[in-house]
């Protein structure tokens, strides 16, 4: 595709952020499953479904722009996800974990934040005011996850300041 105008931009920028919400449906259950505390847990799990609405507002994006919906791989995202996915595999106490699984899915809060970001901006650019709209209410749900997370990571994140003993039988 050539990209000659801001519009060409909008629509590619659409279709990587699209990629990276289907990634991050597919990751997101193992990140929960990996984590130790039923709060970090339930708050990944809800942001899930979060998720698979992200998809479905992008899927209407698409269609206000009379477009068809069309991933184009986002290397970022897959690149988060494959470290966050290794993390998983390391040896490490439960509370440390939690608290490495909280980084992760900040830093693709934070990348969603930023895309989101620059997606309304030239929304509202473009004078796309029904895509704007969509796109505002997942940057408020991003944002919201964000501050959960902080929240979160200030609460259970206590449990990881001291080593824990190892439990004997
Ligand atoms: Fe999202
Ligand atoms: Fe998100």
């Amino acid at each position: 595709m050539s990209l000659q105008t801001l519009e060409d931009a909008f629509v590619e920028e659409l279709r990587d952020v699209l990629s990276a919400e289907k990634q991050l449906i597919k990751a997101l259950p193992k990140m929960a499953k990996g984590a130790g505390s039923d709060e970090l847990r339930t708050a990944i799990e809800q942001h899930l479904e979060e998720t698979r609405t992200h998809v479905e507002r992008l899927e209407a994006v698409f269609e206000s722009l009379e477009l068809t919906p069309r991933a184009k791989k986002c290397e970022a995202m897959e690149g988060l996800l494959k470290e966050g996915a290794s993390l998983l595999e390391e040896k490490a106490a439960e509370e440390v974990l939690d608290a490495l699984i909280i980084a992760a899915a900040q830093k693709v809060e934070h990348y969603e934040i930023a895309t989101y970001g620059t997606l309304c901006t030239w929304a509202k650019l473009l004078s796309h005011d029904a895509a704007l709209d969509l796109l505002k209410q997942t940057l408020n749900e991003e944002e919201e996850t964000d501050q959960k997370l902080t929240d979160l990571s200030l609460h259970i994140n206590q449990h990881a300041l001291e080593p824990v003993e190892e439990e004997e039988e």
